[in-house]
């Protein structure tokens, strides 16, 4: 097969130093690099970037584009950021406040022409810049000579021009990474380890790595960028394929009978054709021993949960168990709020577990099968649960479903699962992630539903959003306000929320019933929020965005999102999804700085809400964004790990990484230990 990959230089970075015992760059702290203190190290964490390994694959988000080579002679303030070439007359490095340091190193070219060349903080440079090496520099003249951004010393390799620029260049300079990402692949890159076979003739890994932050052109980059893509989607493909478990047995149940019949009565609607369809599928799905693996998707608001409720009751007819399992425990109760209700109707005994609720005799009626329907968090897998009978799964919004989990789930026979998501994905992706997944879809949203209209208020004019939100409480609507995503302890962002729904009380909201919802309160008081919501004894919820997922008020038909600007794209689409829930017209106000403050992809991001209420759509434009720029700050599962791969465009690579994973699956080695990684549960 064609990849292309023809064209990655050899690297002149170290070479392998012989045997180096396996993650240990994975070990390795970023602090051990020269010039990272604690401050710095701190704000790397922040980033995701713990190690040197991580440094050394956090990926540039673009590279500056060529500047204009200048004769030194020439040189003027004016010139902006321009490239000199020449040879070192002298150099010397001399301390500077606190942990700072100055390289200063005369350069002479053929002009002429002479500058005094600045390197901040790169003391071993001092050493390397010996009279008469030849140096290639990017930079500016400023007040103190030339300020160089990136550098080539002795070498005809132009990396100069295309300097690398970081995602957490957004918070730490670019020149500074660029800095310790050299430093990092002076002093390691003969550590990393190459896991493919080289009867492959692939670039090298550690050439990729050097070519994807210093490339001598754009295209180079690319090739290593794709060689990059290939090993984390081969990896990724090897942990799909460890939870494949071919042999699994489950147990085939009877065609839908009385139970169903009573639910579908009792439901408040009639299914839409879509709901209908997707019912259809886990029916021939449940009917087969072969454990059912099917991936249901549809937008927020679609009506998955109903979808669930029947898949789970399925089960229950059959006088087995079902467990629904949520990423949180407010999702969890969330989905226990809806469905206990409706169990209750129809008489089956639904049941919260989470790690802080439910306990000992809830453990007990679902280990002797009093429980018939469990809703919880991980704690429904863990060791001193376990169910008599469980026959089908649901599990909501987990990009991943960990090996041991299933396993956990599994002893000894496997129940079928469903998998529940509204981040819709290609279906390319979708294969590459869940392997042999089959994915249901809910394409439309039940027919009575208004696309909520989305504005964007500058924060000067918030006063006249307030002022609309009133306009729905008089008419005896509710509300949400969502406080802005502050990256702080989750105690202190709970204490903000409770400050804010304080001001709130006696400012914008004074007169109204103000709720608060958190993450912090214990979980009797959050239930306690979410049902006065429910029940219209709360006209406002000032909320965190524990409102995400799950929150069911068709009475709700505003919501402002405060500083919307601080939040992910799939986030806001999320909690947009809260409105618009009945047969009223809804409305999204997203709060923010001036045009002009933002970013330009925030402002992307919040323009894209207003043009659409496409997940899908929304989905591609995240993607896009995402490898451009929004950085998440938390390591996330599944397919948000792919660093280098483009979803849109590298098809042949994901194909490739397939054939190559089921090759190298049963070997032991270096690329067990990369799917271990991947693997590793996320913190949740
Ligand atoms: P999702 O889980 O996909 O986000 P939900 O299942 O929570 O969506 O459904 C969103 C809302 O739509 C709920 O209030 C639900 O009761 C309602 N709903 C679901 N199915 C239908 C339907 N067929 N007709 C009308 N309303 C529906
Ligand atoms: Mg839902």
């Amino acid at each position: 097969m064609h990849t292309g990959f023809t064209g990655v230089v050899q690297h002149d970075w170290p070479r392998p130093r012989g045997w180096a015992p396996p993650h240990r760059l994975d070990r390795l702290d970023v602090a051990t690099l020269p010039g990272v203190g604690p401050s710095l190290a701190r704000r790397l964490r922040g980033f995701g970037i713990v190690t040197v390994r991580d440094l050394l694959f956090h990926a540039p988000r673009r590279y500056e584009s060529a500047v204009d080579r200048v004769a030194i002679a020439k040189l003027g303030q004016a010139d902006g950021e321009v490239a000199i070439e020449g040879r070192i007359v002298s150099a010397r490095a001399r301390p500077l406040r606190g942990r700072r340091s100055l390289v200063s190193a005369l350069v002479r070219d053929e002009s002429g022409g002479q500058v005094s060349a600045s390197f901040f903080n790169q003391p071993w440079l001092a050493e390397k810049l010996q009279p008469g090496t030849e140096v290639r520099l990017r930079g500016k003249l400023g007040r103190y000579g030339f300020d160089v951004k990136s550098y080539d010393i002795g070498e005809a390799r132009r990396t100069a021009d295309f300097a690398p620029v970081y995602p957490a260049a957004e918070q730490i300079p670019s020149a500074r990474l660029r800095e310790l990402v050299r430093a990092a692949l002076v002093l390691h890159a003969g550590d990393v380890h190459d896991p493919l076979p080289a009867e492959l003739e692939l670039p090298l890994r550690r050439d990729a790595l050097a070519a994807i932050h210093f490339p001598v052109d754009p295209r180079q980059a690319d090739v290593a960028r794709r060689r990059l893509a290939l090993d984390e989607l081969v990896a990724l493909q090897l942990v799909v394929q460890r939870l494949r478990d071919t042999d699994a047995v489950a147990l085939a149940l009877p065609a839908p009978g009385e139970l169903i019949a009573r639910y579908r009565g009792v439901l408040p609607f009639t299914l839409t054709e879509h709901q209908e369809h997707a019912i259809a599928e886990i029916d021939a799905d449940l009917r087969r021993t072969e454990p059912m693996q099917r991936l249901l998707q549809g937008d927020v608001g679609s009506g998955k949960t109903v979808v669930a409720l029947y898949a789970l009751l399925r089960a229950v007819e059959d006088g087995r168990q079902g467990a629904l399992m949520a990423p949180t425990e407010t999702l969890a109760e969330q989905h226990f709020l809806t469905l206990e209700p409706l169990c209750a109707q129809l008489g089956v005994r639904c049941v919260l577990l989470t790690g802080s609720g439910g306990g000992k005799r809830i453990r007990e009626e679902i280990a002797n099968g009093v429980a018939q329907i469990a809703v919880g968090t991980h704690a429904l897998i863990q060791r001193d649960v376990e169910f008599v009978d469980l026959a089908v799964a649901v599990v909501d919004e987990q990009h991943r479903f960990g090996v041991e989990q299933r396993k956990a789930l599994a002893e000894g026979r496997s129940p079928h699962v469903l998998h529940m998501t509204a981040t819709p994905i290609p279906r390319t992706l979708a294969l590459t992630i869940y392997g042999d997944l089959a994915v249901s879809e809910i394409a439309k949203p039940p027919a009575n539903r208004r696309p909520v209209i989305t504005s964007r208020v500058g924060a000067e004019r918030s006063n006249a959003a307030y002022e609309r939100l009133r306009v729905h409480l008089d008419a005896g609507r509710q509300a949400y306000v969502v406080c802005p995503l502050i990256e702080l302890s989750e105690t202190r962002l709970a204490r903000a929320a409770e400050e804010e729904a304080e001001r709130l009380r006696r400012a914008e909201l004074k007169n109204y019933r103000v709720g608060l919802l958190h993450g912090r309160l214990k979980p009797a008081e959050r239930r306690e929020v979410m049902r006065q919501f429910k029940e219209h004894e709360l006209d406002v919820l000032v909320a965190t965005t524990v409102i995400e997922v799950g929150v069911d008020v068709p009475n709700a038909t505003i919501m402002i999102v405060q500083e919307a600007d601080r939040f992910g794209l799939a986030q806001l689409h999320q909690l947009r999804g809260r409105v618009g829930r009945g047969a009223d017209q809804s409305y999204c106000l997203l709060i923010s700085r001036p045009v002009d403050e933002l970013s330009e992809t925030a402002d992307r991001r919040l323009q894209a809400l207003v043009d659409t209420t496409d997940g899908f759509e929304l989905a591609q434009v995240d993607l896009d964004l995402r490898r451009e720029g929004q950085l998440l700050g938390t390591r996330q599962s599944g397919w948000s790990d792919l660093q280098f791969t483009k979803l849109r465009s590298d098809h042949e690579l994901i194909e490739r990484a397939r054939a190559l994973s089921i090759e190298l699956r049963d070997e032991d080695g270096p690329w067990q230990d990369e799917a271990d990684r991947l693997d590793a549960d996320p913190s949740p």
